[in-house]
């Protein structure tokens, strides 16, 4: 099934407000893009994001999954929404593994997300032991069945796939690697939701470029991509917005 492309960029720990112009730069292309665009930036940026490009998605890249309390330095998702973001990520692997958060927790920021009304990217990826052993269909389906939310429904969820061997390194699994994975994991989403699973969009991440872009969202069930270093320069993003178009 064809379903719109997301290209969503994560600027991770980058940008201050001298980047703003590159906000604007990328707002402008994705008005006429034939695809879904979000940039999901540090949360210090995302009111003067908001307000440097209005109608634009800008996003965060993690929340707390409590409404709110003694939770010092964390943000919740109704402060993201009082700030104007529309979306965020779930579950990166940079934050699995820096923050030891768990697939539980993961579940339940999503569940908080939905509820508020947020775009939630849940991003689900195995490492390179995973992948070198054979096991990585196996462990990403195990990761999305403990992590994907049983509340707030399907509408504003997307899942990334990020194997974490591929983030940031240049090196990007095989358009039949990720073909298996993907479909793997239309399964998984068929099979907690049904027929809405079906809608779920499936967005690949890791080491994705303007030269790459094209070869990997002709891949089959792949409905987008989550994009780290590439989407920090809009002269990066731009080309990869256009290949999903
Ligand atoms: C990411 O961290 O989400 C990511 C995909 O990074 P990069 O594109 O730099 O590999």
């Amino acid at each position: 099934m064809t379903k719109r492309k997301l290209v969503a960029g994560n600027w991770k720990m980058h940008g201050t407000g001298a980047d703003l112009g590159q906000v604007t730069a990328i707002s402008i292309a994705a008005e006429t893009a034939g695809c879904d665009v979000a940039l999901c930036v540090p949360a210090t940026l995302i009111e003067r994001a908001v307000c440097a490009s209005p109608g634009f998605a800008i996003g965060a890249q993690d929340m707390h999954s409590a409404d709110q309390g003694a939770h010092t330095g964390d943000i919740s998702a109704a402060m993201l929404k009082d700030a104007g973001a529309r979306l965020t990520i779930v579950g990166h692997s940079e934050r699995r593994e820096a923050h030891g958060e768990s697939d539980t927790d993961i579940r339940a920021k999503a569940e908080a997300a939905l509820a508020a009304g947020l775009v939630v990217i849940l991003c689900v990826g195995e490492s390179l032991g995973a992948r070198e052993g054979g096991q990585a269909v196996a462990t990403v389906a195990a990761q999305l069945d403990a992590s994907l939310p049983r509340a707030g429904g399907t509408e504003l969820l997307a899942v990334a796939y990020e194997p974490i061997w591929a983030i940031g390194t240049g090196k990007v699994p095989t358009t039949d690697e990720i073909a298996d994975m993907h479909a793997a994991l239309r399964a998984r989403l068929i099979a907690a939701y049904g027929e809405a699973g079906k809608l779920v969009r499936i967005l690949y991440g890791g080491s994705v470029k303007g030269s790459n872009a094209a070869q990997i969202f002709a891949v089959p069930d792949v409905d987008g991509a989550l994009v780290g270093g590439a989407s920090l320069k809009a002269a990066d993003f731009v080309p990869i917005i256009a290949a999903a178009g």
